[in-house]
């Protein structure tokens, strides 16, 4: 079993008892009191003597990244009453052992290394120091350079002699909080709510049990999740690990943060794929890597969607070991989401769309991607960008593939009485809710015109109110956003997605 601590810094007997009250609600198996600077003698021995927890109690020096300013001996003593008071583990530094004997305690030792700046220089002698300590669990910590770093942590945790604590600190290492239960830590860390943690890189307990799945991980667990820089605001572990529980799948879904030149993204892939045990086997790919992972993928021989090779961008890779040899194959699932997310809007079938006009506002990723797939489908397509020669260049690429595609101006573009308008900008897209690319609505939109914006936050863009109130069809960026995301779902799993719950997962965490 790995336990999932909450630590809580201990100020007074009150707030430590609410604290405990409350890890125990949100459902944490264990706490670590940090009593740094609470040291009356009478009170610790009431708050652990009536604990409603198991708890480790540690006092951090200042020299390890703790807050207290006592002496070693001080320290000590400070462990032996708790140890006597009944605390089920104390945690004391590998420095402190250096100098002094273990504390007079029948209780079980956590001996513990940090490193806040970067990994332990001498990591291999720290742990055969570790090894032979007096203590009962080995408790390993530093700073994550990169996201590789996590990867020697699950080294540590498949070769442990003894019961191993081991974590990375800060964004790059918050997988390890998340899958040390998969690789069998003694326990994880985390915080009573998001933000209070006692490290960084901390995720709250309700998050770690509801967002990521802590209660369904176990060593099979396979792993997947979003490639990206930054991540942490990304939706997709929202949307996968929900439809990961709702259809019981063994899966965890991560927030993967890779920086973002090619060689970081290939050292990510490279590491990662090969590392045994850990069952990589699916990524979504976003900003900015969704060329590093078609170029990836084209070196690597994998397969690749010939319509995500021509757009030049991968936003799936599907990790398939079910033959015993490893398959890679990369697909762009946008392109599908936003040509059905047209067709189911006028229910009509791709290949209708050679009857259609469009206009494409926005020549970045998403502007690319939807002039490739509607000229594919032999749509007539216009597109406007700011900065007009993206918008000629990408024009003079796909015109003709089968299609006829133009740049022009955005006068033209509002004049030109397309029956399809999309919004690829990001104009509109929150916190600039105020804004729309389009200034005068009556002059393009019409009762028979769909305007699609891919914006999905907010839910109901200006650009989308201006359409319903021309009493135009509109489609909002959710679904476009849902529907991605729910063919990578498939991919991965070979299951249907349950797509109104990914839907429902989205509109809970968004503005209307
Ligand atoms: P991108 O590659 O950075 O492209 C941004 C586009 O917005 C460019 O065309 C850029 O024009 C234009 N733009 C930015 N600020 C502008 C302004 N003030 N006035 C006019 N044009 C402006 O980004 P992306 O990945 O394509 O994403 C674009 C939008 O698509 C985002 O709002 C995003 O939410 C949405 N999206 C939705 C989904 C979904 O599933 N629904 C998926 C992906 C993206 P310049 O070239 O002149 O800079």
């Amino acid at each position: 079993m790995t336990y999932l601590c909450v630590a809580i810094f201990v100020t007074d007997l009150a707030q430590a008892r609410r604290d405990i009250a409350l890890a125990a609600e949100s459902g944490a198996d264990m706490v670590e009191l940090r009593i740094d600077t609470f040291t009356d003698a009478d009170q610790l021995r009431e708050l652990v003597s009536t604990a409603i927890l198991p708890v480790i109690v540690t006092c951090r020096p200042e020299w390890e990244g703790g807050n207290s300013e006592a002496t070693d001996a001080e320290r000590i003593s400070a462990l032996e009453t708790v140890g006597a008071a009944g605390a089920t583990y104390l945690d004391i530094e590998l420095a402190t052992l250096r100098r002094n004997p273990p504390p007079a305690t029948d209780r079980p030792l956590i001996v513990s290394t940090h490193d806040f700046t970067s990994r332990p220089a001498k990591l291999g002698n720290l742990l055969i120091e570790l090894n032979q300590s007096p203590g009962t669990i080995n408790k390993i910590v530093w700073t994550a350079r990169s996201i590789r770093d996590n990867l020697e942590v699950f080294e540590l945790l498949k070769q442990r002699h003894k019961p191993t604590i081991a974590l990375c600190m800060g964004e790059a290492g918050m997988i390890s909080r998340i899958l040390a239960k998969k690789f069998g830590a003694f326990l994880t860390f985390a915080s009573l709510s998001t933000g209070t943690g006692t490290a960084a890189g901390q995720i709250s307990v309700r998050e770690m049990k509801e967002l990521y799945r802590w209660d369904a991980i176990n060593p099979r667990t396979k792993v997947y999740g979003v490639v990206a820089q930054p991540v942490m605001h990304s939706m997709s572990p929202a949307i996968h690990n929900a439809a990961f529980s709702a259809t019981n799948y063994d899966g965890i879904y991560l927030p993967l943060l890779v920086e973002g030149s090619y060689e970081s993204f290939k050292a990510f892939m490279e590491t990662f794929l090969d590392f045994e045990g850990l069952d990589l086997s699916g990524l979504s790919i976003t900003i900015p890597h969704k060329e590093n992972a078609l170029r990836y993928l084209q070196e690597r021989g994998g397969e690749i969607e010939p319509l995500a090779a021509a757009i030049g961008a991968v936003n799936t890779i599907v990790i398939d070991r079910s033959t015993g040899a490893l398959r890679l194959s990369g697909i762009n699932t946008d392109y599908a989401a936003i040509l059905d997310s047209i067709t189911s809007a006028l229910g009509i079938e791709r290949k209708d769309l050679a009857k259609h006009r469009v206009a494409v506002l926005g020549a970045g990723g998403t502007g690319r991607t939807a002039v490739a797939a509607l000229a594919a489908c032999g749509a007539g397509v216009l597109v406007w960008n700011r900065t007009s020669e993206k918008a000629e260049a990408l024009a003079q690429e796909f015109n003709g593939r089968t299609g006829q595609v133009a740049a022009t101006t955005l006068t033209e573009l509002i004049q030109s009485k397309c029956d399809i308008y999309i919004n690829t900008t990001s104009v509109g897209m929150y916190p600039n809710v105020d804004a729309s690319p389009i200034d005068d609505p009556a002059e393009c939109f019409t009762s028979d015109t769909l305007v699609f914006d891919t914006i999905y936050n907010p839910l109901k863009t200006k650009l989308l109110k201006q359409a319903e109130n021309r009493g135009a069809k509109t489609i909002a960026g959710i679904e476009m956003f849902v529907r991605q995301a729910a063919t990578q779902f498939g991919a991965w799993t070979g299951k249907a997605a349950p797509r109104e719950l990914m839907r429902t997962v989205i509109e809970r965490k968004l503005p209307k």
